[in-house]
């Protein structure tokens, strides 16, 4: 069936391909079932691209992804790659996609589904319910700001540094993102940074007031510090709706907001650029927060589930398709109800299946909740 959506597959190492595949059932099932179609394309990226090509991202790949209306990621990497020189680490690949779509805004959110509520380290109280989003931005602050670097600055002394640079735009630009997200959400806002010790979070938090003011009409914004927040997200993490923050304190955050759900293979992502004014298309692209998983890769045991999660994020947020990714949550969360489950989020009683298992329960799901 054509169709005027295009999609880029880009599956990569390790486990990315069981997991793409599996998703790419569910893709082949709303064709069939609920008419929505895709033009599909596939490249190769990562370690899977420097086997073939000698780079993780040829220029030609690059190019079909730029030109598809969204991205489905896998992952990359992989210790085969240890020795590789730096840029043509598999990780690359991802990194140049990031950059030449300046894809700013990294959404995460950490959802924990009643079924897997006895998964988290948390307390069930705490988190059953749990439904927040960390927003983080993804291009700019201290991973890649101006100066860096390490100089001897006598005998056998050295000096590592890195600089935290945000300039106001930049900071409108994620502020604007968070206000989008709330909107659809529950209308609130925390927006994360050091004012307290450090002078970018002192314009942060001054260029989100002022953004709120003008922009952020029916939005509930406070300000939280990052350590603050830390402790926050593992006391009441409840509290919180959309977090906005940088990318450093976002990286770290982030990483504690996942695992309160308990497991890396239920955990998906997106990293969205500008709305170009012209055509209003958005660079867009979708991936699970897990790795290539090289203990797991080839034995067909991944669970496929963050795959999915990101697919149905890409229907939310690149297609307004917001039914099509209910169905889908929902089909997910019904089959984590069933019964058998991936060895990551085994429980007691439960039958265990593998990566085609797994996602032959959501697609039964998927036609149980539709006939
Ligand atoms: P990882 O996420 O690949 O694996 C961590 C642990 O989680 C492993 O025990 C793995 O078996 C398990 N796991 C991961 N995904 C799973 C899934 N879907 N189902 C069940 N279990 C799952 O992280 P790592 O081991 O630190 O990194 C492995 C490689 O992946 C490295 O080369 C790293 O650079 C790369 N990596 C890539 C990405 C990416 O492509 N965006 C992200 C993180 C790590």
């Amino acid at each position: 069936m054509s169709s005027n959506r295009t999609l880029m597959i880009l599956p990569g190492d390790g486990v990315g391909p069981e997991v793409v595949s599996e998703t790419l059932r569910v893709v082949d099932w709303l064709a069939k079932n609920k008419t929505v179609s895709f033009n599909i394309k596939e490249g190769l990226v990562g370690g899977a691209s420097y086997d073939k090509y000698g780079t993780p991202l040829t220029d030609e790949t690059l190019a079909d992804s730029m030109d598809a209306d969204a991205i489905l990621f896998g992952s990359v990497g992989g210790p085969k790659y240890d020795g590789v020189d730096f840029e043509n680490r598999p990780e690359n690949g991802l990194l140049r996609l990031r950059k030449e779509m300046d894809l700013f805004a990294n959404l995460r959110p950490a959802m924990v589904f009643p079924s897997l509520v006895d998964a988290s380290s948390l307390k069930p109280d705490i988190i059953s319910g749990l439904d927040i989003l960390i927003l983080r931005e993804l291009t700019g602050g201290i991973y890649f700001a101006q100066p860096r670097g390490i100089e001897e600055i006598s005998d056998g002394i050295k000096k590592g540094y890195d600089t935290n640079l945000y300039t106001t735009p930049e900071i409108e630009r994620i502020g604007r993102v968070a206000f989008d997200l709330a909107k659809a959400r529950n209308g609130k806002v925390t927006s994360v940074e050091k004012a307290n010790v450090m002078m970018s979070g002192v314009l942060w938090r001054e260029v989100m007031t002022k953004l709120h003011k003008e922009e952020g009409v029916g939005i509930d914004m406070h300000h939280m510090y990052a350590d603050n927040c830390a402790m926050q997200l593992v006391k009441e993490p409840k509290q919180f709706d959309v977090i906005v923050t940088d990318n450093l304190f976002g990286d770290i955050l982030s990483d504690c907001a996942a695992m309160l759900t308990g497991s890396l293979g239920m955990l998906p992502s997106a990293s969205l650029g500008s709305v170009d004014k012209v055509t209003g298309k958005r660079f867009a692209l979708y991936e699970p927060v897990h790795g290539s998983a090289p203990d797991i890769a080839g034995k067909g045991l991944a669970n496929p589930l963050a795959e999915l999660l990101s697919f149905s994020m890409m229907l939310r947020y690149s297609f307004d398709m917001k039914d099509e990714a209910d169905l889908i949550d929902k089909a997910v969360s019904q089959a984590l109800d069933a019964g058998p489950r991936t060895a990551d989020i085994m429980a007691e009683g439960r039958e265990k299946v593998g990566t085609k298992g797994m996602m032959d329960i959501v697609i039964r799901k998927l036609e149980e909740l539709t006939n």
